[in-house]
């Protein structure tokens, strides 16, 4: 039987039901620690926010939610717990450590001057694992890797090799992030010569490219990919979403259905201060929340000829196929 950690416990991979695979509950930027005074964490309000969004989300009949929110972004375990215990909704969370570019990285960059940082990060992705997060006893079920843009740089990698080698000892999913559509193939190719399972790793942020040909040589590996950030456009080299459907329509029609999940990557609650947008940025985010897919990309699927089995795939059986470490037709 095979099963995955949500915050709440493990459940057999086939309960996962309908899935969004990257959507963040609570985020910050590090950093946002320094701003507590005028961006103060009040947790009922957070938690009222949250309840109601993954009510929304189940009013579209969605079961569960990965939040790979990194470890230094204000991953909060026990404030995920809350939400799923007060609305039934199945979270999974992470651990792992974002992009060095927008992570926090000088702590760990201390420990490789010292040379123990590699070992150190491989014990702590399998204490959380296999014990738990924090004392709380919360399970990550993936491991979150990122990388830069156009390239993976040497902190980065770190992460890549301390993951796979905690993959093979325990078989959890690998799900990263990819910035502004760089670096698919890459990672893909350096865990899979790492000996990660393709069929247990997922490459974030790919619709970041537009390119069919980026898309396929990532896909043809056996990995899975995220198409997560639907209503992101503009901001972080983000292509419209209209470029996004065109690309993904292109995928379908050439057969990499089984391979692909949806969502948004959505910021539900923001650490510090939320960003202020412009008037323009505002409009041109206007469809950055969680009911998007339901409200726009699904329908505008439909009307291409996407089938429902289809959508279906991309919003659950895939997430599936992923937890159970089920391989891909390539
Ligand atoms: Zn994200």
């Amino acid at each position: 039987m095979k099963t995955v950690e949500t915050v709440t416990g493990p459940i057999l991979v086939e309960q996962l039901g309908k899935t969004l695979i990257h959507e963040h509950f609570v985020f910050g930027y590090p950093g946002y620690q320094g701003d507590v005074t005028l961006g103060a964490f009040n947790e009922e309000e957070a938690l009222e926010t949250a309840i109601g969004v993954a009510r929304q989300m189940m009013s579209y009949g969605i079961q569960t939610v990965v939040d790979p929110t990194p470890n230094e972004c204000g991953r909060n375990p026990l404030f995920l717990k809350k939400v799923s215990e007060a609305t039934g909704l199945q979270i999974i969370c992470a651990t792992g450590y974002y992009y060095e570019g927008e992570g926090a990285s000088p702590y760990f960059k201390l420990r490789a001057g010292l040379g123990t940082a590699e070992e150190d990060i491989y014990e702590m992705f399998l204490k959380e694992i296999t014990e738990g997060i924090a004392g709380t006893g919360i399970k990550p079920g993936i491991i979150k890797l990122a990388s830069s843009k156009d390239e993976m740089t040497k902190y980065e990698k770190m992460f890549f090799r301390a993951a796979a080698k905690v993959h093979q000892e325990t078989g959890i999913v690998l799900l990263t992030h990819t910035q502004e559509g760089t670096m698919g193939p890459e990672q893909a190719r350096y865990l899979i010569e790492l000996g990660v399972d393709p069929s247990k790793i997922i490459i974030g942020h790919m619709c970041g490219n537009t390119n069919p040909d980026y898309h396929k040589e990532v896909l043809d590996l056996g990995v899975r990919i995220g198409f997560d950030r639907f209503g992101v456009q503009v901001l972080v080299g983000a292509p419209f979403d209209d470029q996004r459907v065109t690309t993904l329509l292109s995928l379908l029609e050439d057969g990499y259905e089984d391979q692909i999940l949806l969502s948004h990557d959505c910021i539900i609650v923001w650490l510090g201060r939320p960003p202020v947008m412009n008037e323009q940025v505002a409009q041109i985010m206007g469809n950055w929340h969680p009911a998007h897919i339901f409200e726009n990309i699904l329908p505008a699927l439909r009307e291409k000829g996407v089938t429902e089995r289809q959508l279906d795939k991309m919003l659950g059986i895939n997430a599936t196929a992923l937890f159970a470490g089920s391989p891909v037709r390539v």
